[in-house]
Parts: C-alpha cells; structure tokens; sequence
C-alpha cells in the first residue's frame, strides 16, 4: 500500500465501482474492503449520515493507520414519509433486508400517494491514522416513481427518477447517474480538495 492506494470503507461493491468511475485518475490503486477481511463490518449507530461515515472510516482506519481511508454513507429521503428511509435505507425492511424488499417497502409506504419528491444524500469521511480529516457532502432531488423502472444500478435506483429527467437512475447510464448523483457530487468536492492539498 503506497501514498497513492485509497481504501474504501465499503463491502459493497456498487459504491466501489461507482467512486472508482469517478476518481480512478487520481489514485494508482483503490480496494475496498474485500481486500481485507480482517476488518469488521462497522456497526452503524449513528444518527446522521455524518456519524456514520465516520464510524465507518475509523473502523477501517484504526486498523490500517497508514492507509488512505475514504467511507461512504448514504440514502435515500422520501418527503411523504417525513424523510425516511434516510440513515436506514439499507435496512428499512428489516435485519435480512435485500435492495428489492426495501424497494417494495417503499412502494407499499409510498402507495399512490401524490406527494413523490425525494433525495439522495451521501457523506464521504476521509480518515487516515485514526482520524477524520476532512467530510464531503451531495445530494441529488428527484421523485419516487410508480413502478420500478430499468435494472441497473443498485438500492432504490429504479425507482428514483432524478429532477430534469423522465428515465430513473436504473434506465440512465452509468455515466450520467455519476455526472449528477449525490455520490458523485460529493467525489467532487473530494477531487477539488485533493487537487488542493
Ligand atoms: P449504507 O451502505 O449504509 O450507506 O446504505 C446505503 C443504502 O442507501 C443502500 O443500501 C441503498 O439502499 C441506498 N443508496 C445509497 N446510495 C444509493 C444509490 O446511489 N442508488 C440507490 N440506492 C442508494
């Protein structure tokens, strides 16, 4: 592992794609944490996606201290639903959750109310020896479809359709979904601070 290995704090391997889209210039090598299955999945107790990438980061950190260390905790928040699943979306149908029984939790809540409007949110944490260095943020608006819409992408993805656009994150290619996502915006508040330091 040298200077320019960055380690995502992540097992799943959609997010590791999408940030390895998004910032592959700038590093020589990115793992995740299929790379080292000595480090435990983070218990995430926290409140905020905030709290949570941090606790994410620093469990990944303490256990490589001289490592690049970038987390990632995100979700989704439905305005009809008074913001949830928000820090829960991963588990908003349960322990055993899978992305499509919480998408047909979704649908089930939502039913055909009117009132459609959501967002993405993602927090980036940043850590290496122990600490966080720095916190980026993102968000992207849409509205929650009626109908699971295309298959690509991950979690709630067909069934987000975002502001600007009739197709959801599932139909659109994967390119445009990082060039407006939550993900995405926050990778790029990331590279700008890494051009900086
Ligand atoms: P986390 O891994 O604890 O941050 O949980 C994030 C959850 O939010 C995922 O399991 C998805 O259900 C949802 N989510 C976050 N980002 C996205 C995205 O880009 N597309 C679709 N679902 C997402």
């Amino acid at each position: 592992m040298n200077e320019k290995t960055l380690v995502i704090a992540t097992h799943n391997a959609h997010k590791t794609e999408e940030i390895r889209e998004i910032l592959g210039n700038f590093f020589d090598e990115i793992k995740d944490l299929s790379a080292f299955p000595e480090i435990p999945e983070a218990d995430e107790t926290g409140t905020t996606f905030s709290a949570n990438a941090a606790i994410k980061a620093l469990g990944a950190s303490s256990i490589l201290p001289t490592a690049l260390v970038l987390a990632d905790d995100s979700g989704l928040e439905v305005d009809a639903l008074d913001g949830a699943p928000g820090v829960y979306s991963a588990r908003f149908s349960g322990e055993n959750a899978t992305d499509k029984s919480n998408r047909d939790k979704l649908m089930t809540d939502l039913g055909d109310g009117e009132n459609r409007t959501a967002r993405f949110r993602c927090v980036l944490s940043l850590a290496r020896g122990g600490v966080v260095i720095e916190e980026f943020d993102g968000a992207v608006e849409g509205t929650i479809a009626t109908k699971e819409l295309g298959s690509g992408g991950f979690g709630y993805d067909s069934l987000f359709i975002p502001e600007g656009h009739s197709e959801s994150f599932g139909q659109l290619p994967a390119e445009t979904k990082n060039g407006m996502s939550h993900r995405g915006n926050a990778l790029e508040k990331l590279k700008a601070w890494l051009k900086a330091h």
